[in-house]
């Protein structure tokens, strides 16, 4: 089974993939881990990419179709996959096609305003990074990490602008991808606007679309 799911930022696509993952016994791509990995282990498409994320720029297209193709190729992958956050653009979206037919295209809609709610909830241990949500994942004392005892800071870029950037350039950039798979009668999307949701209710929304 070969499932792909795009949403914007904290919609909680990578959790709910590795959830499905597992589940199913499926390889979770991302290309985000992808990146990593090539990096790490120096391919040539992995130091072509290096360059663009040291500079804090996107990785273009044609490095990014290349890394998620290239990788969807190997053997561990011909049972199916999750592929999280792919595509992204027209271009993405035609390369995979072109590559394979998928079963399921997902898409997780969260509004704006959570997205910032969630955002602005989230603190970081400033000594081990470990993260809290205000939320749901409270410290056990206000201010303090539970792990280490060291305090918790706000990310500079977690503030309501911010995220309401990154949520309206998200959604700018994925249009026609969604446009792409409603045209091809595959579009499927789950809509998750409760401020408090485990995520095991999205995944049963994702079920019932898998089981039809
Ligand atoms: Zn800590």
């Amino acid at each position: 089974m070969k499932i792909v799911i795009l949403g914007p930022p904290v919609s909680g696509t990578s959790t709910f993939s590795s959830i499905l993952s597992s589940k199913f016994n499926l390889l979770h791509i991302s290309p985000g881990n992808i990146f990593q990995e090539n990096i790490i282990k120096k391919t040539p498409l992995g130091i072509k990419a290096k360059k663009f994320y040291d500079k804090g720029l996107l990785v273009p297209d044609d490095i990014t179709i290349d890394l998620i193709i290239s990788r969807l190729k190997e053997t561990d992958c011909e049972k199916g996959f999750v592929l999280e956050g792919f595509p992204r653009s027209i271009k993405q979206a035609e390369a995979l096609d072109e590559f394979t037919k998928i079963d399921f295209f997902i898409y997780v809609n969260i509004p704006e305003w959570l997205a910032v709610k969630r955002i602005t909830s989230r603190r970081v241990c400033k000594n081990c990074k470990r993260v809290y949500s205000l939320i749901n994942v409270k410290p056990k004392i206000e201010g303090i990490c539970d792990v280490c005892g060291g305090e918790l800071i706000q990310r500079a870029d977690d503030n309501p602008e911010s995220i309401k950037k990154r949520f309206r350039e998200f959604e700018e950039k994925t249009k026609p991808v969604l446009e792409h798979y409603k045209n091809k009668g595959m579009f499927n999307s789950i809509l998750c606007d409760k401020m408090k949701s485990v995520p095991e209710e999205n995944i049963e929304k994702i079920l019932k679309i898998i089981r039809g």
